[in-house]
């Protein structure tokens, strides 16, 4: 391992920390500074100690300090979710700046993962950036595959819109949301037209299994699942796995 790789995993829980800050508060439109800044139940100041990313929570035995308040599961979560982000990009590996792109990207599709999961919305400040960064990463390592990847986020996101349509006469309601669309043809610009079945058909198995895990087992038509998570979570063992 590269000294680099160390200090990619070493980070993680710090930005891991902050991305749980962005969850919390960008989609209530609320500042986002950089880290928590005080107790949600006693309102007390917190202290550096009081801070730091997976310790802290251990260490409090996941209770405040000030007002023995139980702090919840969601910051350590978070924090540990983008810890395994940077260790499984780590051992995808590909040297310093694959890494450090490989876990980039898995941070931005894990914090857009998460406000869906909670929102029932991707936000566009997270997917169209991705599509423009997937057609610059293609420029960069593989110039000759441009059209390839830029026909594969047009199609990704035709393929969505077209099956959502569909969908709505059929049913009168939306299945899939413009922001999975978005981040489908983020995959594509990442990936390329080859691996656009994989991503779909990945992102499905991974929505069944989430879906059955959320609402143990009953399973049915009406139910509302965030179909982003799976999705990211199909595109980023892809583009590890080389795809
Ligand atoms: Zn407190």
């Amino acid at each position: 391992m590269f000294p680099s790789d160390w200090m990619t995993i070493l980070v993680a829980p710090i930005i891991g920390s902050w991305l749980g800050v962005l969850v919390r508060r960008w989609p209530q439109g609320r500042p986002v500074a950089f880290a928590r800044s005080a107790c949600e139940h006693c309102g007390h100041v917190l202290n550096p100690p009081d801070m730091v990313p997976l310790l802290s929570f251990i260490w409090l035995r996941g209770h405040c300090r000030y007002c023995r308040a139980p702090i919840g599961w969601f910051h350590f979560a978070i924090e540990l979710a983008a810890l395994a982000v940077a260790i499984l990009a780590v051992w995808a590996g590909g040297g310093v700046w694959l890494v450090l792109m490989n876990a980039a990207l898995g941070w931005a599709l894990l914090t857009a993962s998460w406000i869906d999961a909670e929102t029932f919305r991707l936000p566009d400040l997270i997917t169209l950036p991705l599509i423009l960064a997937g057609l610059l990463v293609c420029w960069v390592e593989q110039p000759a595959a441009i059209y390839n990847h830029a026909a594969a986020a047009a199609l990704g996101y035709i393929c969505f819109r077209v099956v959502d349509a569909a969908y709505y006469r059929l049913r009168h309601r939306h299945g899939l949301g413009a922001g999975d669309a978005k981040l489908l043809a983020a995959a594509g610009a990442w990936l390329g037209l080859a691996a656009l079945p994989y991503v779909v058909f990945g992102g499905a198995l991974a929505g069944i299994a989430m879906a059955l895990v959320a609402k143990r087992g009953r399973l049915h038509a009406a139910l509302r699942v965030p179909f982003g998570p799976a999705l990211a979570l199909a595109f980023f063992l892809l583009r590890l796995g080389g795809g």
